[in-house]
């Protein structure tokens, strides 16, 4: 990639996500102006973007006299890439409140700064979920970019409010901003809390690994570093609006715990405790990536979900998050 020097605004960098697409970008464009914004919540790992920045802001984007003062002092962002969220289903269904307050207006804090300080210049990317789209039975096709906002978590819910904000700037301001909307991301740098960390956790410390329900559950898992390439092409060459971004990786709970039983050589029947089901479960999540596909230049390289659970595994066990 050819080095420009850019003016770029991260939130949520110290995130799983959001750390890995600044290191990202760091790698690639070592010119570019970096600037983080996140809250350094619970799920927050600072070291691993340590020195990487030109500017760290330790803000809840909810404040937005804080946030609005960090836009009021700089030059104009050329990108705004918004990671920042609450992203903890569990979380949501037992404390609602913060995901509306970070996730909506946060959101929504954001976007004033980016139509009313940043004059609407630059290219706005706001980080979404598949799981805005609801769920699927077995046999449904997979979620397009038309499929209609169908959330069934709190969680969901706010980031399909998020979205919907969004989408109304375009209309209303004429402004460019892109929505993605991910499938679930394994790799480097996650929160023991998600699902695959618990997993690996647990085989560690020969423990049972709790499964929700049969362990039925259908999720679509795509590495981190292919979600993050994916945004950065829809910064660089999307047109505003919605893109899915999928692997095509369908996977039952079972499945998964059964990969990463074999990575630890273990007999997944003797390492599996099935847990009362979470409220409104979602079955089944698949994403018809077509659209990012075939308009954009984009694809997942990260493919042999194997493999990269492998190479996850002993990065986990040497390094930890
Ligand atoms: P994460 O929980 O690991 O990190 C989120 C970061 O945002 C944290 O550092 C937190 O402190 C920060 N944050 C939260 N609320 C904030 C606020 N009000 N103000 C400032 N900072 C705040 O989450 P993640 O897994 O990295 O997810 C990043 C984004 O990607 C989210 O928007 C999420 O909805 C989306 N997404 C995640 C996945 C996944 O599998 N993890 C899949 C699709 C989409």
């Amino acid at each position: 990639m050819v080095a420009d020097k850019r003016r770029i605004l991260v939130t949520g960098g110290y995130g799983f996500i959001g750390g890995n697409f600044i290191r990202f970008l760091r790698d690639n464009f070592p010119e570019d102006y970096i600037v983080n914004i996140d809250k350094n919540g619970y799920a927050s790992n600072k070291d691993y973007i340590k020195g990487l920045c030109n500017e760290e802001h330790t803000i809840d984007l909810k404040d937005s006299l804080f946030l609005e003062n960090i836009f009021l002092k700089q030059d104009k962002f050329d990108y705004i890439f918004h990671f920042a969220a609450e992203s903890h289903v569990d979380n949501s269904i037992s404390g609602p409140s913060v995901f509306v307050e970070s996730n909506v207006l946060g959101t929504q804090n954001l976007l004033e700064c980016y139509r009313k300080i940043n004059n609407g210049y630059g290219k706005f990317v706001h980080i979404s979920t598949d799981e805005v789209y609801g769920h699927l039975r077995w046999n449904d096709p997979s979620f397009t970019e038309e499929t209609p906002l169908s959330p069934r978590s709190p969680y969901a819910a706010s980031k399909a409010s998020s979205d919907l904000m969004c989408l109304s700037y375009i209309e209303t301001f004429n402004l460019d901003i892109s929505i993605t909307r991910c499938c679930n991301n394994f790799g480097p740098n996650q929160h023991s809390e998600k699902f695959i960390p618990t997993i690996i956790n647990a085989l560690k410390d020969d423990k049972k690994i709790p499964v929700y329900g049969e362990g039925s559950n259908v999720r679509e898992w795509i590495h981190v570093h292919d979600h993050n390439l994916a945004v950065w092409t829809v910064a660089t060459t999307g047109k505003p609006g919605v893109y899915n971004i999928g692997s095509g990786n369908e996977l039952t709970n079972l499945e998964l715990v059964d990969i990463l039983c074999k990575i630890f050589d273990k007999d997944m029947d003797h390492c599996v405790k099935f847990v009362e089901d979470r409220l409104g479960h979602d079955f089944r999540y698949s994403i018809d990536s077509t659209k990012i596909r075939s308009e954009l230049i984009w694809e997942p390289l990260y493919n042999n979900i194997e493999e990269e659970l492998r190479e996850y595994v002993e990065y986990y066990l040497q390094k930890g998050r």
